[in-house]
């Protein structure tokens, strides 16, 4: 039941949604099926609840797409995002229940709707000496093994919710979702984390409980942690000079996973922090924020003056 609250807790704080509009649509008695948030925008989370009698078989889709299903310990919980390209319109979710118990088969079916949404533009000069790592087929490389990395959807590894700042107290150099063309369009990219001005060598905390999935060099990202939370959720702290998990290993929220660096493609030492949905990055500040202790990063731009490492 704890579990349960604190899931509501965080999607309630999470969507900024009241539990009223939570929409909850009884096909029969004792199954449920509810969306937080049924309205999103490219690159944002939401979640699908079913609950009902136990056990059920449950298979959904989004569109064409499967979408995995997770038992929560009190429901089934299934996340869900769309890419950052999406454009706006409504998406027919279809949840297939199978009662074990009665036989009983019941299809329920909603609508998510993507909202229109431009991430801003963002023109990224990098130093000469980098752009080798603004290489086509380098960057799609590293895309192809990260989407590797956060491909298995594993059950829930105790979150323990909500996720904290793996920086705490630094200020943010470069929000989620920036449209980035690099040195005048060699390449493009949005811009899947959040940057933490750090020095180097210093400790990077995990946002929450899981299992490493990745420790390793990369070429853009430099050395890499990725941590798999369950329910297809991952965490990835890039850029690092030294990393001090290896795969497989448990780690607790808190624990100090590497020490912070300049490695791969980024004009000064900071942290790139990822929270990635579905193998889809998303807004790690919408689930920092979470944490009571969460004070909003101060966000230093590039015409205040102050260099803004980014990548
Ligand atoms: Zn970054």
């Amino acid at each position: 039941m704890k579990r349960l609250l604190s899931i509501v807790l965080l999607l309630i704080v999470l969507f900024s949604v009241l539990p009223s509009a939570v929409q909850a649509a009884p096909v029969n008695p004792g199954l449920s099926l509810s969306i937080t948030p049924r309205e999103v925008i490219p690159a944002q989370a939401g979640f699908v609840f079913i609950g009902g009698p136990y056990p059920l078989d449950i298979s959904a889709t989004l569109g064409d797409a499967p979408l995995a299903v997770f038992w929560s310990g009190e429901g089934y919980i299934a996340p869900f995002v769309f890419g950052f390209d999406e454009p706006p319109g409504d998406h027919t979710l279809t949840v297939d229940v199978l009662d074990r118990a009665t036989g009983e088969h019941t299809t329920l079916s909603d609508t998510i709707r993507v909202l229109p949404f431009n991430y801003p533009e963002e023109y990224v000069a990098l130093n000469l000496r980098l752009t080798p790592l603004l290489d086509y087929d380098l960057n799609v490389a590293e895309e192809n093994r990260l989407d590797e990395i956060s491909a298995p959807r594993t059950p829930l590894n105790g979150w323990g919710w909500p996720f904290v700042v793996p920086a705490p107290g630094r200020v943010v150099t470069s929000r989620f979702g920036g449209h980035r063309s690099y040195n005048s369009g060699v390449w493009r990219a949005y811009h899947t984390g959040v940057d933490f001005r750090m020095g180097i060598g210093e400790p990077v905390f995990s946002t929450a409980d899981g299992i490493v999935a990745a420790a390793e060099f990369m070429d853009v990202r430099g050395n890499v942690v990725e941590i798999d939370h369950g329910f297809g959720v991952y965490s990835q702290y890039a850029h690092m000079s030294e990393l001090l998990v290896v795969p497989g290993q448990p780690v607790a929220q808190g624990d100090v996973v590497g020490l912070t660096g300049a490695l791969g493609r980024t004009n000064g030492p900071h942290l790139h922090f990822e929270i990635i949905v579905n193998g889809q990055p998303v807004d790690p500040l919408r689930w920092l924020r979470l944490d009571p202790n969460f004070v909003p990063p101060r966000e230093v731009r590039p015409e205040e003056g102050e260099d803004a490492p980014t990548s």
